[in-house]
């Protein structure tokens, strides 16, 4: 299999899923247990959370773990009106956020909330002069993503936090694309929240966390119950895909810079390889090192993915999560229908090989020659 899809999922490394394991089988116990064998369990826990922490750039109090990204940026998004009720219900974002975001601000519009949604410009990228530009008096969350999943720009999320240091807008920064791919800590990024999830990272799915910090107080809880994440987050935690998670983080940790450069040369090779099809044109900035959008306009995507799934290349139409409906993303671009319908994503990481793209650059030079010969 050539898989190249690694900004929907990543494979689990062996010594993550062994970390798994380890903590299934021998540290299962309940870390709010009082016994010997939970307390162990909470030092685990405990340990993790002191990783993930560390990659990310903050302290063990302000990371709090969730099930998934989603739910990390649904919790910032609702924390952040809660906290700011009585500056207003005016929301700044954009058009190309992940649904988990925007689903979470219709949903807000509907009780009540307005949402300014700024729009790309071609390069599919946001300037902080566009967020500045939104704000209103009434103005409580600015949520503007770090990389974008479908094009990989990278955002100014620095930037904006400058911007409303002075303001009492909240901002919330979906850094799941952004969280080991390109370089940032929480406390530099300005950001009151931020997002990461584990399988993106070479973790399982089922994990995630949110780092709540800067002016970001008195936190709505996501659930109610235990004392579990403070209070805030209870539920007998996910010590297993936690325990993957962390040493997920480790590895790519250790091993960022060659990982970084393997991803960069992959994107460059392809560009190289994938260029020489005529008609093919690259979309977006592929700011981030993994992610590279391109397009056969004329050539619908899903028709292009499933049959390169034949030749067990494994690659999306725009974002997975969205399969068979035109990009919010590319649409928010203005690109023009062919070329947004033609879109695929490619996406990389650190077991990428150079034989892996040509093996997608064969395919969809024969794809381009068989199947639209008229074109
Ligand atoms: N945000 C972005 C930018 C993503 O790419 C994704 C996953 O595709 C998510 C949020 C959601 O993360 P999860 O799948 O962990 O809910």
């Amino acid at each position: 299999m050539h898989y190249l899809d690694h900004a929907a999922t990543t494979p689990v490394s062996p010594q993550a899923a062994q970390a798994m394991v380890e903590v299934m089988t021998e540290h299962f116990a309940n870390p709010s247990a009082q016994y010997a064998a939970g307390r162990a369990a909470r030092e685990r826990l405990d340990r993790d959370r002191a990783v993930i922490a560390g990659a990310l750039g903050c302290r063990p109090e302000e990371l709090f773990f969730t099930s998934c990204g989603t739910e990390g940026d649904n919790w910032a998004i609702r924390a952040a009106m809660h906290q700011n009720r009585r500056v207003g219900r005016h929301i700044v974002t954009t058009a190309m956020e992940h649904s988990g975001v925007l689903q979470c601000v219709k949903q807000l519009e509907r009780e009540g909330c307005t949402a300014t949604y700024l729009r790309p410009g071609p390069d599919g990228r946001i300037t902080a002069e566009q967020v500045r530009a939104a704000l209103r008096e009434d103005t409580a969350l600015v949520s503007v993503m770090l990389v974008n999943n479908e094009t990989g720009a990278r955002l100014p999320v620095e930037e904006i936090a400058a911007l409303l240091r002075d303001r009492p807008a909240l901002l919330h920064t979906d850094a799941v694309q952004g969280f080991l791919k390109v370089t940032f800590t929480a406390g530099g990024l300005g950001a009151d929240y931020a997002v990461i999830s584990a399988h993106k990272v070479g973790g399982p799915k089922g994990a995630g966390a949110l780092y709540i910090g800067g002016r970001a107080k008195n936190t709505l809880p996501l659930l109610f119950g235990g004392g579990q994440e403070g209070g805030l987050r209870p539920g007998t935690e996910a010590t297993a895909q936690i325990a993957g998670f962390a040493r997920a983080v480790q590895l790519r940790q250790a091993g960022l810079e060659e990982d970084w450069a393997r991803m960069e040369a992959c994107k460059a090779y392809a560009r190289e390889r994938l260029g020489a099809i005529p008609d093919l044109r690259f979309v977006g900035p592929a700011d981030a090192p993994h992610i590279l959008a391109l397009s056969l306009p004329g050539y619908p995507s899903q028709n292009i993915v499933t049959e390169l799934s034949g030749l067990g290349i494994c690659i999306s139409a725009g974002s997975a999560c969205h399969r068979g409906k035109a990009s919010h993303v590319l649409t928010a671009m203005g690109l023009d229908k062919r070329t947004a319908a033609g879109t695929v994503r490619v996406s990389f990481g650190p077991e990428t090989t150079l034989e892996d793209v040509d093996a997608l650059a064969a395919a969809l030079l024969e794809h381009r020659k068989t199947r639209f010969p008229m074109l």
